[in-house]
């Protein structure tokens, strides 16, 4: 396995505890490779070769190489930035049997159970009044701050025998004792050197402290928060800036809100990805035909962690198609589109990982169960390009603590350099041609 690649992984992955903090992280990096950020409310100008990015909302991040006025397409890589989780609500202090616990709600649909009984802090953003303007600014308590303590057996003997939990009764995480020591807003002021009147609005989040371990007699699995889906995120990132330059304009995109159906203005379901485009379009003096006929010879990989079999549920995969961890990129079908793969998007996503000598498995849910969903069809409905889900297999999806392996990153890598050096053409009558600069990949 590539030791640096996973270490590198873990890293963000525990520098990374909510939305927020993912997009500043992927920022950051942009920024030290040379990439420019662009505002959104300014106008474009945009210069040949240049390399930009923009940031929506602190959790939506899309950046782009612009090769010049004659780009051919778009090849775009998608993934999401946000996780299931608990939110603060507002005034979140509520006290029971002499002690203080937190007010959450869920965030999207976790699996409760594994957040018992583990070290958790808060995360998030704070809006800061400044005077005459408000800042943004991130918060990550970095102490074991608050616990969701277990009902013990003696008091539930039906515990292991299948549960519903009820999030406002049995999941607010305690904080301290009852009326002992400072209230939550003084403690929240002192850690972040914010003044407590000063404190507009936040979104605050729980987050687990566990750090990610790399595991197994031959180191073959990571397990770490969020990986669903920020090993994507990682993977696509690095990918994008490893890429050679094309004649397409290789575009990576992170929304935020897909495990809450991704319909707010940073979500997958909004303009965002539409509006970058035609932007881009737009400073290259390009008609709104020339545009769509770009459209047409552009490409989406929309990367979504995806299930591997279970070695204790095996069962519960499909007979034919059980994706294993280290054997590869899961490309994902379903005959509702629920998955945008198709034969084509298939095919082409195929002869990506040939070129990049990566493995690939294929994934469809038992014909007698739902599966989840994912951006790709989502986002398709705002910029219909051919398209192909994918995802990089794993155990425990959407639990606070999640599984994957440490070969498979480097393969979702490695395709993806190989897909944003490429460009695709529309030949028309169901043909396409792909062109990847081979010369120049290592
Ligand atoms: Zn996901």
């Amino acid at each position: 396995m590539n030791e640096l690649l996973n270490r590198e992984l873990a890293e963000f992955l525990s520098e990374s505890p909510t939305a927020f903090h993912a997009v500043s992280n992927i920022r950051t990096v942009l920024e030290n490779e040379g990439y420019t950020e662009l505002c959104e409310a300014d106008e474009w100008h945009l210069a040949e070769n240049g390399k930009y990015f923009t940031v929506r909302n602190g959790s939506s991040v899309i950046a782009f190489r612009y090769p010049g006025k004659n780009y051919t397409g778009f090849m775009i890589g998608a993934s999401h930035s946000d996780s299931p989780a608990f939110k603060l609500k507002p005034n979140p202090e509520t006290d029971s049997a002499g002690v203080t616990r937190l007010n959450v709600e869920g965030y999207g649909g976790m699996l409760c159970a594994p957040w018992f009984d583990r070290p958790l802090s808060v995360a998030g953003r704070l809006m800061v009044d400044c005077g005459d303007h408000m800042d943004t600014k991130l918060v990550k308590i970095d102490e074991d701050l608050c616990m969701i303590p277990n009902l013990a057996i003696h008091m539930n003997r039906d515990a292991n025998k299948g549960h519903a939990y009820n999030i406002q009764k049995e999941l607010l995480p305690v904080i301290k004792l009852a009326g002992e020591g400072k209230d939550w807003m003084t403690y929240l002021s002192e850690k972040t050197g914010i003044a407590k009147e000063k404190i507009l609005a936040s979104d605050l989040f729980l987050y687990p402290r566990t750090a990610p371990s790399v595991w197994g007699m031959n180191h073959e699995f990571l397990s770490a928060p969020h990986l669903d889906d920020l090993q994507c995120a990682f993977g696509n990132l690095k990918g994008f800036l490893a890429a050679s330059p094309a004649d397409s304009c290789a575009v990576y995109a992170v929304f935020d809100n897909e495990e809450v159906g991704s319909g707010t203005k940073q979500g997958a379901d909004s303009e965002f990805l539409k509006d970058i485009l035609e932007r881009i379009a737009e400073s290259s003096g390009k008609s709104s035909s020339r545009h769509k006929a770009d459209l047409a010879n552009s490409f989406m990989v929309s990367a979504d962690n995806a299930h591997a079999v279970h070695p204790n549920y095996a069962d519960l995969s499909d007979p034919t198609n059980h994706p294993a961890i280290n054997k590869g990129i899961v490309i994902k079908h379903n005959a509702n589109q629920k998955y945008t793969t198709d034969a084509v998007s298939a095919a082409f996503f195929k002869k990506i990982c040939e070129i990049a000598k990566v493995p690939f498995q294929e994934f469809v849910n038992r014909s007698d169960l739902a599966g989840g969903s994912t951006l790709g069809n989502i986002s398709t409905a705002h910029v219909s390009v051919n398209c192909v889900d994918i995802g990089l297999p794993q155990w425990a999806m959407h639990s606070p603590y999640e599984t994957a392996g440490t070969e498979d990153t480097e393969s979702l890598v490695k395709a993806m350099k190989v897909f944003f050096s490429s460009s695709m053409k529309d030949l028309g009558n169901g043909n396409y041609r792909i062109h990847t600069d081979c010369d120049k990949m290592k």
